[in-house]
């Protein structure tokens, strides 16, 4: 029997998609190998690659003249990446901190460049998005990072900056929850394992007139510009993650594209926020309701005592992996594109029936 899973990442996969890769796990279209079996340089796994790329620039409307880069090392691994690639000679960088996830990249980006922060909501303990016209903005940043979707946190941005500097955004969270104009970003990278596929894989979406200009000495495998040239197979590729990667992108085109999970998912979290705003302080969420994140929904019991109880119970009727960030403690849901509407009406009938049982 399959649970409903809200792990925040590894993250549950459309079950779609799992039937069809086991279906094709022996003899993938009659060739009498899995997929994972394949050289990565052969016209079947060619093939796979390539329809993979044409439908996550279908799905995002990405424009010709970004490159779409398929490869490894996770998230973690663009912190550093982003610096060594696109400081173009420039002096600096810009990093908005809004959550764990965007300190950490600014942490790593210090190893290689000053950092300047324009905002922070650190003082705050991340539970807002500090209003644009707040920022202050350096002069001639190479780039300006931030993170639309803070995982921990749940605070999710509610527009695109417009700044002088290109744009860099970890879209490890929310990439393909709803439609997204790549061509206002210099950059966009998203670790697989939330919203796309399994671990293993991470998308980065670059402008081409960006790459070339790295760091001297750059190691050869994260120069993106090797990577764009080598159509994401200077080395072996994570190929398995990329199949399934592709067919998650198959899946969505086939359940109307980002315009349709955009309306899924806002009903899903306005149900789950609607819970919780209507408990009357029995559970509560910090973020301010203007950025409170679609995707990834912490909470916290008015009688923390009870989550150990709020967990096993939940544990009990399927609905698993509710515990917030080591970092943070509390609870949390993620309810990304694979958790569905089912899921979420499941937790929100748990939560109540909880609540009139503890409250
Ligand atoms: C999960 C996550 C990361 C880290 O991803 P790894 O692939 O484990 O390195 C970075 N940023 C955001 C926003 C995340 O959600």
């Amino acid at each position: 029997m399959r649970v409903f899973n809200f792990c925040a990442g590894p993250a549950s996969m459309p079950q779609a998609v799992l039937s069809e890769a086991q279906k094709d796990l022996l003899s993938w279209q009659g060739k009498g190998m899995s997929v994972m079996e394949m050289s990565h340089r052969g016209h079947d796994f060619v093939s796979i690659a390539e329809q993979a790329e044409a439908d996550l620039r279908s799905l995002l409307h990405i424009p010709a003249h970004y490159k779409v880069l398929f490869l490894q090392g996770g998230a973690s691994q663009q912190f550093a990446q982003i610096p060594m690639n696109l400081l173009r000679g420039g002096d600096h960088a810009d990093y908005v901190l809004t959550g764990m996830w965007s300190a950490k990249a600014a942490v790593e980006a210090r190893k290689f460049t000053k950092v300047h922060v324009p905002a922070s909501d650190e003082a705050y303990g991340f539970r807002t998005v500090p209003a644009f016209d707040t920022w202050n903005l350096s002069d001639k940043a190479a780039y300006l990072h931030y993170t639309p979707n803070e995982t921990i946190h749940g605070v999710q941005f509610n527009y695109i900056p417009e700044v002088a500097a290109p744009l860099v955004a970890d879209c490890s969270s929310c990439l393909l929850s709803e439609p997204m104009d790549v061509s206002k970003f210099g950059l966009i990278y998203a670790g697989a394992q939330k919203n796309i596929g399994p671990a293993g894989l991470v998308v980065v979406i670059v402008r081409e007139d960006l790459l070339g200009q790295a760091l001297p000495g750059i190691p050869t495998m994260l120069d993106y510009k090797v990577a764009a040239d080598h159509a994401s197979m200077y080395n072996t590729p994570p190929t398995f993650s990329w199949y399934l990667a592709g067919l998650v992108f198959r899946w969505l085109k086939n359940h109307g594209g980002l315009e349709a999970m955009a309306t899924i998912n806002r009903r899903k979290a306005k149900k789950l926020y609607g819970c919780i705003d209507q408990s009357g302080g029995f559970y509560q969420n910090p973020v301010s309701p203007s950025y409170r994140s679609i995707m990834n929904v912490p909470f916290t019991l008015m009688d923390p005592a009870l989550e150990k109880t709020f967990l096993k119970d939940a544990e009990a009727e399927g609905l698993v992996n509710l515990a917030g960030h080591r970092s943070v403690g509390g609870l949390r849901a993620s309810i990304y594109n694979a958790v569905p509407e089912e899921g979420v009406d499941t937790l929100v009938s748990f939560m109540q029936e909880f609540q009139r049982r503890m409250g």
